[in-house]
């Protein structure tokens, strides 16, 4: 295994907050809600990677539009005491048609919160909030093999991974979902395996990842999910001995947690 070290390119972006509109909202699982939206400046949207990704803004329930964030020279001010309170989650861009001034955005509706139940119901003219990418983690292309898995809030970044990742690497993918009827059609190379884990079979991320090895070569492994399953995964992952720029394993959420407004990444 080789364990030299590759830079991952940080670049920002200028954070810009939008006013989007709802175009569609497609089921394409039972619990997975593809809202596409519209906005006039999205054919300059900047997307560059995988994990791009956006803090969303929802209306109060009987709200028509959501309370924006207000940008300092920090960037993003979380609110004060006074005044209206943004309710806002992170979601992954899932697709980017400038062309079409049109994003996706996929969301999980596992039944609590204000973003699964916003996307529940969310019908075209409906109006949210959408802040960012903030910035894109530019990681090299040219590693010998990448680990990529995920439970369904990280699927979008997962799928996109999928896409952007050059044939010809060997690619190792593992996707915890619910039960065979939240699997995605995901597009894949030939040289991706892709193995589908059914909570509903007892089937987890964690027993599958437990059993993995690091093949020969220069590898890149990233992991999003829920950040209290993820902890024995990270340990597991990070003793195999590659530089630990290259092992991402990045808590999405966390069970009994509302909004966690942070990437839990740390042991
Ligand atoms: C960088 C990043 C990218 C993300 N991308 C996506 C994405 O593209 N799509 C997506 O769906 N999510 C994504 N998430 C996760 C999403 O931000 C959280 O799931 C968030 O908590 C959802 O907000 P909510 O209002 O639905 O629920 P909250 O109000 O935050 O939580 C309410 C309750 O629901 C529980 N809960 C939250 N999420 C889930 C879940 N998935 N399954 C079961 N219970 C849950 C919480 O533990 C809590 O008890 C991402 C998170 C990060 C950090």
């Amino acid at each position: 295994m080789s364990t030299e070290v590759r830079e991952i390119e940080l670049v920002w972006h200028d954070l810009v907050p939008r006013l989007l509109t709802v175009v569609r909202n497609e089921r394409i699982t039972p619990k997975m809600a593809r809202i596409t939206l519209t906005g006039d400046d999205l054919d300059v949207f900047a997307y560059a990677a995988p994990e791009d990704h956006v803090k969303v803004f929802f209306p109060e329930p009987g709200a028509e539009l959501p309370a924006m964030p207000t940008i300092g020279p920090e960037g993003f001010e979380p609110p004060g005491p006074d005044g209206p309170q943004p309710i806002f989650r992170d979601y992954t861009v899932r697709y980017v048609r400038r062309d079409a001034k049109e994003i996706d955005i996929d969301f999980a509706l596992h039944g609590h919160g204000p973003g699964a139940t916003w996307a529940s119901t969310a019908r075209p003219g409906q109006r949210i909030g959408v802040l960012g990418p903030r910035g894109s983690y530019l990681n090299p292309l040219d590693f010998d093999w990448y680990l990529v898995a995920g439970d369904e809030t990280a699927l979008p970044a997962l799928g996109a991974w999928l896409e952007q990742l050059p044939a010809g690497k060997p690619v190792i993918a593992y996707a915890e979902v619910a039960d065979p009827a939240e699997e995605q059609d995901l597009v894949r190379s030939a040289d991706t395996t892709l193995t589908w884990l059914h909570r509903s079979a007892g089937q987890s991320l964690g027993a599958a990842l437990a059993e993995f090895r690091a093949p020969a070569g220069a590898g890149y492994i990233w992991v999003a999910g829920e950040a209290t399953a993820l902890k024995p995964i990270r340990r597991h992952l990070r003793s195999l001995g590659l530089p630990r720029d290259h092992v991402e394993v990045d808590g999405y959420w966390k069970r009994g947690i509302v909004n966690l407004d942070h990437h839990d990444a740390d042991d």
